[in-house]
């Protein structure tokens, strides 16, 4: 299904069309009327026209081909840069739905980022850039009063906070120095690869927002230690066994 394939609506359709070509869609658009009608098919196919990789094969008036990839995927739902989102049983959608399309959005740039730079070598000032040009001004939370440094102590005690950030420390030791081999080896695309710059990811997250109280300390944190333990051991015991096979 294309631009081209829904049926009446020529003006509306029309004007869609001329709008995409010249790049003068309005950054919001409102598609009203009866149910059944086609407003949802005209919304996925003005989707499918903005970023169709093949535009001009249709070779028909409006844009839209409707079968390259980017077409396809939009049209089961699946395309990266398209979300539908749709009322839940309440009937509406709930801002938090919204929300979390822009959570999804800044998570894929955090990893594709994590991807394209040594950890430690991004550095907070390229985050903040790239992260400037998204609107996150309604995700933020309640700031706290203290730092989660100063929670956690007030929390756990002086001694309970140096042992878990020793704990951290040695962990996230661990899992860079396994990023290092694992890169030396040429396995950037593995599983335990991608995972392993996930956690560490976020335990830069933790370690530098923590200081500003915009991160708070939660379950997830424990969650994550145990997943990089968990993912240190498992590589240990598989770099083992290679080297034990490769021995004989
Ligand atoms: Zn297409």
């Amino acid at each position: 299904m294309a631009f081209r394939d829904i049926v009446g609506h020529r003006t509306l359709v029309g004007l869609l069309a001329r709008s995409i070509e010249r790049g003068t869609l309005p950054p919001s658009l409102v598609l009203a009327g009866p149910s059944g009608v086609g407003k949802r098919l005209a919304a996925v196919s003005v989707a499918q026209a903005m970023n169709c990789t093949n535009p001009t094969a249709s070779g028909a008036a409006v844009p839209g081909c409707g079968v390259c990839p980017a077409c396809t995927r939009i049209a089961r739902g699946v395309h990266p840069d398209v979300n539908i989102l749709e009322p839940g049983d309440s009937g509406t959608i709930k801002i938090d739905q919204v929300r979390d399309v822009d959570r999804a959005q800044i998570m894929r740039v955090g990893m594709a980022m994590s991807l394209d730079h040594p950890l430690l070598g991004v550095g907070l000032g390229n985050y903040v850039s790239v992260f400037s040009s998204y609107n996150v001004s309604n995700m933020k939370r309640e700031a706290p009063a203290h730092n989660m440094y100063l929670d956690l102590a007030a929390q756990m005690g002086i001694p309970a906070l140096l042992l878990y950030l020793t704990v951290l420390a040695i962990t996230w030791r661990g899992l860079w120095r396994m990023e290092s081999r694992m890169r030396a080896e040429g396995r950037t695309r593995s599983f335990p690869f991608l995972l392993n710059l996930a956690i560490q990811a976020f335990f830069v997250n933790l370690m530098v927002f923590g200081l500003s109280g915009d991160v708070e300390f939660d379950y997830g944190a424990f969650i994550m230690l145990g997943a990089a333990v968990t993912l240190l051991a498992a590589e240990e015991n598989s770099t083992a066994r290679v080297g034990a096979s490769g021995r004989n």
